[in-house]
C-alpha cells in the first residue's frame, strides 16, 4: 500500500512531537497533532460519501484546520480544490459547477449563500471558521485519530488548482502527486531546507505560493512554520528574530521597508528571503539588501507548474531576473508565431517541460490541446528571454504584449525606465485602443513621495531612453495599482478604464 505524496509530506511525523505551526495568539500545534487532525478530518469526508478522485471545494479563512482538510484530503485520495476566499458566492458557484464537487466547506457566514449552490450541484456543505469550528469540526470531533490511507500513485491528481484569473477566467489546473512532490524535493535541494528552519508564513493557503510552495516544503524537512493569519507587517517583524526563512509576495516587502522596525539586527537570525507570484522591482531587492544585508531570491512559477526558475541559493541574485530553471526543469523561449527556438537572448514566448508540469486544464481540452504541447512543454503566456548567464527575464505576459504601428512594445522595457524616474514608485504600461497605431503605450504611474511627479520632466527624460514608438503618448497619476489577493497587477483592469483615452 501507498500513497507517495501522504507518504512523504505526512504520515512520517505521526506521532511526532516537534512543533509544525507557530500560531500567533494560540498554542502552537505539534507535528502528531496535525495528523490526528488530518485522519478525523479524512473520516469525515469518507463519512459525506467521498472516495478516490472525487473533489472537495474548500472557501474558508487560513487555519491550521483548514490546512488538515489538504492533509486530509490527500489521506483519503480526494481531489482538493481551495479557492480564493476573495469570491463572492456567484463566483463559488461557477467553480463549484465546473469541478463537480461533492463537497463543499465554507464559512458559516457564506452558508445560506452557498447551500442553494451546493443543493443544485448535489453537494454536501459543512462549515468551518477562522478559529477552526463549524459543523464540519463538529463532525470530526467524534471521529477516530486513524485513517486507513488510500493508495495512489505518483500519476493520481492531487489537487484542482484553479489559476489566479489575471489574464481571462480561471481555469483548473490539474496537478498530480507526481507534479507536487518532485517541485517540493527540488526546492528542499536547492534553498536547502532542513528540519531546523521556521518560515514566517503570512501568505494565503488558497493559492500555490503559500499551499504547496510553502507548505509542502515545510512538511517535508519537518521544519516549523509561524502561521499568520494574514500579512501584517509589525507582527511579521515581531516573529523575525526567531525565524530563518521568509517567503513572500513583492507588496510583502515593500511594506516591510515601510517599516523602521525593518533592520539588519532584527533580521539576524535570518538565512533566507524568498520572493514570487509578480515581478519584483529591481529598487526594492536594492533597498532591502542595504537595510538588511539579504538579496531577496527570486524565483518564478504558476499555477500549473508550480515553481520553474529560482535565483541561485549561493551565487549572484540578479535583480530584476527570475534565476536558473530548476533541476529537472526544460525551460525554452520561442517564438509565439512558429513555436521555433529563439536562441541567443531574443525575446519570446517562455515555454517549460519537467515532472512538475500540469496533467492539463480541467473540462477544457480545447486550452489544453493549445497551451499543452504533445511533446510535454506547456507554454507558460510568459515572455521573457534568457540573458548570455543563463538567468531568465520575464518581460511580461503575451497578453499584455503592446502591438502599436506594427511594432511590438514589451511592457517591462518601459516600466523600468519610467520607474527609474523622479517621482516615480511603480509603474504599469498597457496598450489602448488608438486609430492610427492600433494600440497606444500608456504609463499608469504611482508617485514615490507626497507631490504628484513631474510629467514634463518625465516625458522629456524618458525621450533620450526610449525608442519614439516605445515612449507613453500618456502618462497617468494614479494613487496605487489595481492589484489581486496575490499582489499582481491587474492589468486588464487598467485597459478597460482607459480604453478610451484615445477615441
Ligand atoms: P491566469 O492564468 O488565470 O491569468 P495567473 O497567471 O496570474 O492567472 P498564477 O498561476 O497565480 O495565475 O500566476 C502565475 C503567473 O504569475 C506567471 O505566469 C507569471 O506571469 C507571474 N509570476 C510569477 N512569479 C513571477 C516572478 N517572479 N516575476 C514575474 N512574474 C511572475
Ligand atoms: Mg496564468
Amino acid at each position: 500500500m501507498s500513497n507517495p505524496l501522504f507518504d512523504t509530506l505526512f504520515a512520517k511525523h505521526a506521532g511526532s512531537d516537534r512543533i509544525f505551526l507557530i500560531r500567533p495568539g494560540l498554542d502552537d500545534l505539534t507535528y502528531a497533532a496535525f495528523l490526528e487532525m488530518c485522519a478525523r478530518f479524512a473520516n469525515v469526508i469518507a463519512e459525506a460519501g467521498l472516495t478516490e478522485g472525487d473533489r472537495l471545494a474548500i472557501q474558508v479563512a487560513k487555519s491550521a484546520e483548514a490546512l488538515a482538510v489538504y492533509g486530509a484530503c490527500v489521506q483519503s485520495g480526494v481531489i482538493f480544490l481551495p479557492l480564493n476566499t476573495a469570491y463572492t458566492a456567484s463566483e463559488v458557484a461557477y467553480f463549484v459547477k465546473d469541478s463537480g464537487a461533492k463537497l463543499v466547506l465554507c464559512d458559516p457566514a457564506a452558508a445560506d449563500d452557498l447551500k442553494p449552490v451546493a443543493d443544485t450541484n448535489g453537494a454536501a456543505l459543512m462549515t468551518l471558521d477562522a478559529e477552526g469550528r463549524g459543523s464540519f469540526a463538529d463532525a470530526a470531533d467524534t471521529q477516530p485519530v486513524n485513517f486507513v490511507t488510500a493508495e495512489r500513485k505518483l500519476d493520481d491528481l492531487a489537487a484542482f488548482l484553479y489559476t489566479s484569473g489575471t489574464t481571462g477566467r480561471s481555469k483548473g489546473a490539474m496537478l498530480t502527486q507526481g507534479n507536487l512532490l518532485s517541485n517540493t524535493e527540488t526546492l528542499h535541494e536547492i534553498w536547502r531546507f532542513s528540519s531546523d528552519d521556521i518560515l514566517l508564513h503570512a501568505l494565503p493557503i488558497f493559492h500555490t505560493h503559500g499551499l504547496f510552495v510553502a507548505t509542502n516544503l515545510i512538511l517535508n524537512s519537518a521544519a516549523r512554520m509561524v502561521f499568520f493569519p494574514k500579512f501584517d507587517a509589525d507582527l511579521m517583524l515581531d516573529h523575525m528574530p526567531d525565524a530563518t526563512v521568509m517567503m513572500g509576495v513583492p507588496t510583502f516587502y515593500t511594506r516591510l521597508l515601510g517599516s523602521e522596525r525593518l533592520t539588519q539586527d532584527q533580521a539576524r537570525s535570518m538565512r533566507l528571503f524568498i520572493s514570487g507570484s509578480a515581478p519584483l522591482l529591481s529598487e526594492t531587492h536594492r533597498q532591502f539588501k542595504s537595510r538588511t544585508g539579504h538579496a531577496i531570491l527570486e524565483r518564478y512559477g504558476m499555477t500549473e507548474t508550480n515553481m520553474n526558475t529560482s535565483n541561485p541559493y549561493a551565487g549572484e541574485r540578479r535583480p530584476g531576473t527570475v534565476g536558473f530553471p530548476l533541476p529537472g526543469v526544460e525551460l525554452k523561449v520561442t517564438d509565439p508565431l512558429t513555436g521555433q527556438d529563439l536562441p541567443g537572448g531574443q525575446v519570446g514566448q517562455i515555454e517549460v517541460r519537467g515532472p512538475n508540469v500540469f496533467k492539463g486544464y480541467w473540462n477544457m481540452p480545447e486550452k489544453t490541446k493549445e497551451e499543452l504541447r504533445s511533446d510535454g512543454f506547456f507554454i507558460t503566456g510568459d515572455l521573457g528571454q534568457i540573458d548570455e548567464d543563463g538567468y531568465v527575464h520575464i518581460v511580461g505576459r503575451n497578453k499584455d504584449l503592446i502591438i502599436s504601428g506594427g511594432y511590438n512594445i514589451y511592457p517591462k522595457e518601459v516600466e523600468v525606465v519610467l520607474d527609474a524616474q523622479d517621482g516615480i514608485a511603480e509603474s504599469a504600461v498597457i496598450g489602448v485602443p488608438h486609430a492610427d497605431f492600433g494600440e497606444a503605450v500608456i504609463g499608469v504611474v504611482v508617485p514615490s513621495g507626497e507631490d504628484d511627479p513631474d510629467i514634463d520632466a518625465i516625458t522629456s527624460a524618458i525621450a533620450g531612453n526610449l525608442a519614439r514608438f516605445k515612449q507613453p503618448k500618456q502618462l497617468i497619476v494614479v494613487d496605487a495599482l489595481p492589484r489581486n489577493t496575490m499582489g499582481k497587477v491587474q492589468k486588464n483592469v487598467l485597459r478597460d478604464k482607459y480604453r478610451e483615452a484615445f477615441s
